[in-house]
């Protein structure tokens, strides 16, 4: 069994959430590998970049996923892999995608139509906790105008 680690981050800019298309059709979270040295605060920061050029900010940890695939460049070892993603703001809804990292398309896409276009699972399920988090700001705001 081989380990893998990988960070990459639920990238927020208003009411829509960072989505990447891969050539064959898949939504999926910008992510990427640890490299040596480095954090995966940092992991994640970077690979956001890399992915679709955003430039984002950390506004806190989310959590960690995990899976186990078959990798044909490891002899069709178990590869054990654990992503960790971080909730981030962007300031622009400026992206583009990587197309030598597998990329066509990047869009910022609204949170009402968010999950049901995200191909893995877990990863919806971080998209919810970001959700959640953004949810739940906009009514402790909506409170404070009712006090007021
Ligand atoms: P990284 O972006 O971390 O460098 P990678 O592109 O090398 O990763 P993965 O995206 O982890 O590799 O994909 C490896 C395999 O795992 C593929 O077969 C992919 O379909 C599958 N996979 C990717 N993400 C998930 C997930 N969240 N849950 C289950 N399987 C996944």
């Amino acid at each position: 069994m081989r380990y893998e680690t990988s960070a990459g981050g639920v990238v927020v800019f208003g009411n829509a959430v960072l989505l990447l298309r891969k050539y064959n059709g898949d939504w999926v979270l910008p992510k990427g590998k640890v490299e040596p040295n480095e954090t995966i605060r940092d992991t994640a920061l970077r690979e956001v970049s890399e992915e679709s050029g955003v430039k984002a900010e950390v506004i806190h940890y989310l959590g960690a996923i995990h899976y186990v695939y078959q990798a044909s460049w490891a002899k069709n070892e178990s590869i054990y892999k654990t992503v960790h993603w971080f909730f981030m703001r962007s300031r622009t809804m400026k992206c583009f995608p990587q197309k030598n990292e597998g990329f066509v398309e990047a869009r910022f896409v609204h949170m009402g139509r968010v999950l049901e276009m995200i191909k893995y699972p877990d990863e919806r399920r971080m998209v919810q906790k970001g959700i959640d988090r953004v949810e739940k700001k906009d009514n402790e705001k909506d409170q404070e105008r009712e006090y007021i």
